[in-house]
């Protein structure tokens, strides 16, 4: 009876949860900032352990992988959910994994140079889109409304939901390729990157909570160009922010 809950379970959250995050082009502009503060060295390795790819290319395929059964297990991965003011390891651990131990895990992977070249590249891909749904506030969620996904609203007069209004339409209605994206955020002192990187993954999970009430600020539940213009500068600011401290775990990790 419990396996069979669980397993219904992962369905409900399987069709209700779009946990894409960022939706593919945010992804990319993490990977394709990440790529560009990489160290020279560290650069060489990424490409040899990725086949030549660029971050960039590589940063939705835990997305495109969630759909196939073998990989359904994978979809705890992508976020976690924990109530106000609770320190991760106060929280109740979500029993198929979550992001902050999965970063952990891949983290660990990815460093060690015995592994299989394809365990290493999966543990690479892995950390590209995590680093990125991490600064998804919503990826740090409630699990009553299941990060958003459950509070139903119109974005600019189409069906949509607050998670998806983070995932993808902040990002979307800039109307930018994911390059134009990066390249018109990727402006930050060295003093910056060393303090955006001069962190953790607890400290991004914190910190990732404590935005929780600009993300719920919804004067309405029909949004368009206020909540638009109150936020995109905040969502690509967190773009970017993720996009340096991918460099860096990579620079760290790889060096
Ligand atoms: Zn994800």
């Amino acid at each position: 009876m419990k396996n069979l809950i669980a397993a219904l379970l992962v369905i409900f959250f399987s069709i209700n949860h779009n946990l894409s995050a960022w939706g593919q082009t945010g992804h990319r502009v993490v990977g394709h900032i990440a790529q560009q503060y990489l160290d020279p060295t560290v650069a060489k390795k990424v490409s040899k352990i990725l086949d030549g790819r660029k971050l960039s290319m590589v940063a939705n395929w835990c997305d495109h992988i969630k759909s196939f059964k073998e990989h359904e297990h994978t979809f705890w991965w992508h976020f976690i959910n924990i109530k106000d003011g609770v320190k991760y390891h106060q929280a109740k651990h979500q029993k198929n994994g979550d992001i902050i131990e999965a970063i952990e895990r891949f983290s660990k992977t990815l460093s060690n140079s015995k592994l299989d070249h394809s365990a290493r590249q999966e543990s690479l891909k892995w950390l590209v889109h995590l680093l990125g749904d991490i600064h998804q506030p919503l990826h740090a969620g409630h699990a009553k409304d299941q990060g958003g996904n459950l509070i139903k609203l119109k974005w600019f007069g189409k069906e949509s939901n607050l998670h998806e209004v983070w995932d993808v339409g902040l990002i979307d209605y800039q109307n930018l390729s994911f390059t134009e994206l990066s390249d018109s955020i990727n402006f930050v002192s060295v003093k910056q990157v060393q303090d955006w990187q001069d962190s953790d993954v607890y400290d991004w999970l914190d910190e990732a909570m404590t935005y929780r009430s600009r993300v719920y600020d919804l004067k309405s539940k029909d949004l368009s160009y206020v909540y638009q213009a109150h936020n995109v500068e905040f969502v690509n600011h967190q773009l970017l922010k993720a996009g340096v401290r991918l460099a860096g775990v990579l620079n760290s990790l790889l060096k």
